[in-house]
């Protein structure tokens, strides 16, 4: 199986990526708005089959992405029923199964920290995605959104300490670095669950946090009860549109040398090697500028400022740090020649 924890640092939030490495069929878990590019990266440069994108509640702390990943790659939003929330294509309940592959998710219901929270347990007890319901050594508030103590206790109690002991558990958030547990491990050494708490001390524990109003929640609740699609007369994060860019797992835009090809004359061609190489074997591509990588930075003004800039080096690799150089020169309209000279010859592209 192919996995991954993905991690926002403004919200603190794990996004998991499943996939089946034979059908190449996944899932993504918990995915946030502004992270839905790199997601979407990811899924294309792996080349997996985006079946669907699942939450495990109705999040106060960041918008989901699933309704930017459905329109990016055709996922299907899921998220329970009993969430209510507009424009899902699957309501999810207790017992349902999601497949991706020779894969199952089990859906479980561990309300608690809101009523319709989910966990997903893979493969019989593989993973345990519990979302905000359970923790590494603590539990989601219980004290908003139909938060209530002693309904956690039970979901965790009956729900997932019930899980096999080697069962890893991936919660939705961490705010101490800490990426994974197991099952055994919080049963017995969960501050607030584990070892001999019971129910009462639980509930004490929970009212007694003083924890501070989130401060995503009046933006983050209203948008993920539409599954993250904008407000009427809001406009989604808008990609480049002067070519069709790829954004990159890497964080770069990308552009596609049969495109730069029949559209040289629309934008300046930057190549980023050294003198030597640029008049060498490869040779370079008709009206590039030469400015090497290294003294970039400080000739940026060479380059004309009223077009796209495309760098170019010989595989794709420096043209990609001038890409970083030239953003923070303030250029916006930049991206990379992806696989650099190497690529272009290879499409038998024509050199000077
Ligand atoms: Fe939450």
């Amino acid at each position: 199986m192919i996995f991954r924890q993905l991690f926002d640092a403004r919200s603190s939030t794990y996004t998991y990526l499943l996939a089946d490495d034979d059908s190449r069929e996944a899932v993504i878990i918990d995915p946030v708005y502004e992270q839905a590019r790199r997601d979407a990266a990811l899924v294309r440069e792996l080349d997996l089959k985006l079946l669907a994108t699942l939450d495990t509640h109705v999040h106060a702390d960041h918008v989901t992405g699933a309704w930017l990943l459905r329109r990016e790659l055709g996922s299907a939003i899921s998220v329970a029923s009993s969430a209510n929330a507009q424009g899902a294509d699957r309501g999810l309940s207790a017992g349902e199964l999601v497949s991706f592959g020779r894969h199952q998710l089990e859906v479980r219901a561990t309300p608690g920290h809101t009523d319709g929270c989910l966990s997903y347990v893979l493969d019989g007890g593989a993973m345990v995605f519990t979302g905000d319901a359970l923790l590494i050594r603590g539990a989601g508030r219980t004290d908003f959104q139909q938060g209530d103590a002693r309904t956690l206790y039970r979901s965790v109690h009956t729900q997932i300490f019930s899980l096999p002991d080697d069962c890893l558990v991936f919660p939705a958030h961490d705010y101490a670095g800490r990426t994974a547990s197991t099952v055994a491990e919080e049963r017995a050494l969960n501050p607030r669950l584990g070892g001999k708490r019971s129910e009462a001390d639980f509930v004490g524990y929970m009212h007694n946090l003083g924890l501070p109003h989130p401060k995503q929640i009046d933006v983050a609740l209203p948008a993920n009860m539409r599954c993250g699609a904008p407000a009427e007369g809001e406009a989604p994060p808008a990609d480049p549109d002067w070519a069709p860019l790829r954004y990159s797992y890497a964080g770069i835009w990308e552009l596609d040398a049969l495109w730069l090809e029949e559209h040289l004359g629309e934008v300046t061609l930057v190549d980023v090697r050294e003198p030597e190489e640029f008049e060498g074997p490869l040779g370079h591509i008709a009206g590039a500028t030469l400015i090497p990588l290294g003294e970039l930075a400080a000739r940026v003004d060479e380059l004309p400022a009223d077009k796209p800039v495309v760098a170019v080096c010989r595989s794709g690799g420096r043209s990609t740090q001038a890409t970083v150089v030239l953003r923070k020169a303030g250029r916006e309209r930049v991206a990379n020649l992806a696989g650099g000279m190497i690529h272009w010859l290879d499409l038998g592209l024509k050199t000077t």
